[in-house]
């Protein structure tokens, strides 16, 4: 898809939505690949020059996403990236797998979860 100032706005929707469902704080986010080659090194070491091949990338460590736009061809798929991107920053602990999925498809349905708390042993 491109990205045109509606799905710019949409998505922006969507982000502030979805993070107070996973009671996350709103990310940064980015949504052309040259953002993400913007970025400093250390931030994007690993996944960078490969980014473009990604629906969407998470950046856990700096609370950034990066929403492929031009790599999903429905308004449904970009969805779908926006949530499963932001359920990796509400579930840092999973990797993808069934769990994951599940996660993202409650969140899709609208169910909102609490925030994470680290377990202190
Ligand atoms: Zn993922």
């Amino acid at each position: 898809m491109r990205l045109t100032p509606e799905i710019t706005s949409w998505i922006e929707e969507l982000v502030i939505q979805y993070s107070m469902q996973l009671s996350i704080r709103k990310p940064k986010y980015l949504l052309k690949v040259r953002d993400v080659l913007a970025l400093p090194l250390e931030i994007t070491r690993g996944r960078r020059t490969s980014a473009y091949r990604y629906q969407g990338v998470t950046y856990l460590k700096h609370w950034i996403v990066f929403i492929n736009v031009r790599r999903s061809r429905t308004l449904y798929e970009l969805k779908q990236t926006v949530v499963h991107e932001l359920v990796h920053l509400r579930f840092p602990y999973l990797s993808h797998g069934d769990g994951f999925r599940k996660k993202v498809e409650a969140v899709m349905l609208g169910r909102s979860f609490r925030a994470y708390r680290r377990r202190v042993p």
